[in-house]
């Protein structure tokens, strides 16, 4: 895939909390699940295992810090981490603060719903609280 033709190649369509010339992490802003974030490698490299043994920890380092913040400014039931990339050949982990009654708990949030909810956006005090916290962590 060519970086023109690549949807993470481009400016984030979400907004960004924190980023680096490494990876950044974004917030996806889901309705269902508002504190859900995604960390993004800038480089076109698709598996962990292709990363540098550095770089690997450095990855790791980031998706932490995001789910350390999470936690302390949620206390969510669980935090669920992927990481899939079928689609664009950035490696990015998914973090998603699960709750006992989110749409789809116990079960994968991209599994069929069991319930509806209407959880309130992320607002401006938590989004900035979470970006400072997520740098915190990071250094
Ligand atoms: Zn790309």
């Amino acid at each position: 895939m060519s970086k023109e033709a690549c949807p993470l190649c481009q400016p984030s369509p979400h907004e960004t909390l924190w980023q680096d010339d490494f990876c950044r992490v974004v917030l996806l802003n889901d309705v269902d699940y508002p504190a859900y974030c995604r960390v993004e490698l800038l480089a076109h490299i698709k598996e962990m295992s292709d990363l540098q043994a550095p770089q690997r920890v450095r990855m790791m380092q980031v998706v932490f810090a995001v789910e350390t913040a999470l936690r302390e400014i949620l206390n969510p039931d669980k935090i669920n981490l992927a990481s899939l990339g079928n689609k664009t050949p950035h490696i990015h982990w998914h973090i998603i603060p699960r709750f006992e009654n989110d749409k789809h708990f116990p079960n994968s949030h991209w599994s069929e719903a069991l319930r509806e909810t209407e959880f309130e956006p992320l607002n401006d005090v938590v989004k900035l609280t979470l970006a400072d916290k997520i740098k915190a962590h990071i250094q």
